[in-house]
């Protein structure tokens, strides 16, 4: 049972703050901005990085989040909820709308966070921001902002610590 640190704290920090000047960058701006966080680690993903957009350009960025296993169960339209003091009604009409997960895989759960997305509105674009690219996509989905490209074995898995929810921050790979 292999382990190996990708990613220590400072490691991660410095990919979220990097992350938020590429975003800035590719979009000219935040003004059309909005975030969503897919549960379980997209969504204090999302809020660090929501934070170090506000940081640099000094307007807040709304947060939403996603619960995709509520989505699929339920075919709730109802899925995508305010973060924090976010404007309360979903409204990506017109916007760009930066998806945020901890791991993109097989690109399942990203195609899936786009359908819901899509029912609840009409955004203009939609970018999708990971902190770590696994490798083994199984659909042709990409993203834009990539935290840490990791070839795996599709034996190995990635385990993403953060202290929102995990007390620390790291990015471990581990090997059965
Ligand atoms: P996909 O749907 O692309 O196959 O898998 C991505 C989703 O599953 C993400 O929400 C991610 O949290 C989770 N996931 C898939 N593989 C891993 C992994 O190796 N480590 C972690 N931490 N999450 C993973
Ligand atoms: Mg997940």
């Amino acid at each position: 049972n292999n382990k190996t640190l990708l990613m220590d704290e400072k490691a991660i920090g410095r990919a979220i703050r990097r992350i938020a000047h590429e975003i800035i960058e590719h979009n000219k701006g935040l003004d059309n901005t909005v975030l969503v966080g897919i549960h379980t680690r997209g969504i204090p993903l999302a809020k660090r990085l929501a934070a170090e957009l506000a940081a640099i350009e000094g307007s807040p960025v709304p947060v939403y989040e996603l619960d995709i296993s509520a989505y699929r169960d339920d075919h709730k339209k109802s899925s995508i909820n305010t973060v924090g003091s976010s404007p309360n009604r979903f409204d990506a009409d017109g916007k760009t709308v930066v998806l945020v997960d901890d791991v993109l895989f097989t690109g399942r759960t990203v195609r899936s966070a786009l359908n819901a997305i899509m029912e609840l509105g009409r955004p203009q674009y939609i970018e999708l921001a990971v902190l770590v690219d696994r490798g083994h996509r199984e659909l042709p989905i990409r993203a834009d902002y990539v935290g840490k490209n990791v070839p795996t074995s599709r034996r190995e898995d990635i385990s993403v610590q953060l202290g929102e929810i995990d007390g620390q921050n790291q990015v471990v790979l581990r090997e059965e």
